[in-house]
């Protein structure tokens, strides 16, 4: 176990006390104590991300940003990533980037002690933040965030005999299980989806909404761009999308609390509706279309004619990023840009 005792104890007397908790809860808990005491990505660790699977991910991402940038005309900005990681997609994009003469001020906003030392160790410069609130004001915001958005608490709705629900986390005999708490939630479903059948769950992620919010305020104000890349979907739609991983592979949301990696498919649909809300311009595309669109069978070509020993993961990676039995589908893209402004590369 990890500092601070056994996660699920705690969360078994709590719930044993004061009743059952919400699901967003049980998932923001989980996942702060998870990150916290350690690096969970790569072969040895939990799961792995695009940025860890091949250097030409971030070099499109830096490319990407590089590009609004230079067309900007502004000379001052700043580089910004939620959720860094190793520091993998920084150093790759800041690398790409500074191949385009640009060498942005670097803010990282990351939660965890752990990656933070892992992240000191990647790049040379770099101010940590807590939250998106101390971000600097002056100067154009280039931010980025890959595998973010999912790890934020969702919070899950159920439709009972009695109507739309919270869903709570209860403990029953000698596990975890879910139940519905005990207030009306029908005025937290938008009304065209309210009418389900009994026992249809919708998630909402409020702190992705809020995170959205405030970054489409700040393009507004100082000028900039975002590029959120995350499993999700591009449509509003029902269900129930939680999952937990360990050790690469899937395992039950209640099995391991703050031992496990919990995370939900990003709803794309609402969050763009958010930025278009606030008056920014939003694209979305899949990870496969958008990568191809930047360039990354050229990229991986002059890869692989450079080293011709590793030509073939070299291919492997651009498989898996791009492929659509892989990430290439599943994974979306989604920019959000100033209004009236230049228009990011990459969205058809
Ligand atoms: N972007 C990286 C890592 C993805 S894992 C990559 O693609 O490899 C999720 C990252 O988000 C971790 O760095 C984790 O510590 C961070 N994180 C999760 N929830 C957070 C929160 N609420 N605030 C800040 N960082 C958070």
């Amino acid at each position: 176990m990890s500092g601070g005792g056994d996660l699920a104890a705690t969360f078994r007397r709590l719930i044993e006390g004061h009743g059952p908790m919400p699901v967003s809860r049980y998932m923001g808990e989980s996942n702060a104590r998870y990150y916290a005491s350690r690096d969970p990505l790569g072969a040895g660790g939990d799961f792995t991300t695009a940025p860890e699977i091949s250097q030409m991910f971030g070099e499109m991402v830096g490319l990407w940003l590089a590009d609004l940038w230079s067309r900007s005309g502004k000379p001052d900005a700043s580089y910004v990533e939620l959720g860094p990681g190793r520091g993998t997609l920084a150093r790759d994009a800041l690398r790409a980037m500074a191949s385009q003469g640009l060498m942005p001020k670097v803010h990282l906003m990351e939660g965890s002690e752990a990656l933070r030392q892992v992240q000191s160790g990647a790049l040379t410069a770099a101010t940590f933040h807590d939250g998106l609130d101390t971000l600097p004001e002056d100067g154009p915001l280039y931010i980025v965030a890959n595998e973010f958005l999912d790890a934020l608490p969702i919070r899950q709705l159920v439709m009972t005999e009695r109507g739309w629900r919270e869903r709570m986390v209860a403990f029953d005999g000698d596990q975890f299980v879910f139940s519905a708490g005990p207030s009306p939630m029908d005025d937290a479903v938008p009304e065209g989806r309210r009418a389900q059948p009994i026992g249809t769950v919708i998630e909402t992620c409020p702190a992705a909404a809020a995170t959205i919010e405030e970054i489409a305020r700040r393009i507004d104000i100082q000028g900039g761009a975002a590029l959120f890349i995350d499993y999700g979907y591009l449509e509003p739609r029902c269900g129930e999308t939680l999952q937990a991983v360990k050790a690469h592979e899937k395992t039950g949301v209640f099995d391991a609390p703050g031992e496990m990696d919990l995370t939900a498919l990003v709803d794309f649909a609402t969050l763009a509706e958010i930025a278009k809300r606030e008056g920014l311009a939003v694209a979305t595309a899949t990870q496969g279309d958008w990568l191809r669109a930047m360039g990354i069978d050229l990229r991986a070509q002059a890869l692989s004619q450079r080293s011709p020993e590793r030509a073939e993961e070299i291919a492997a990676a651009h498989a898996r990023l791009t492929g659509t039995e892989a990430m290439g589908e599943l994974f979306k893209v989604m920019a959000i840009t100033p209004r009236g402004g230049q228009r990011g590369a990459g969205f058809g």
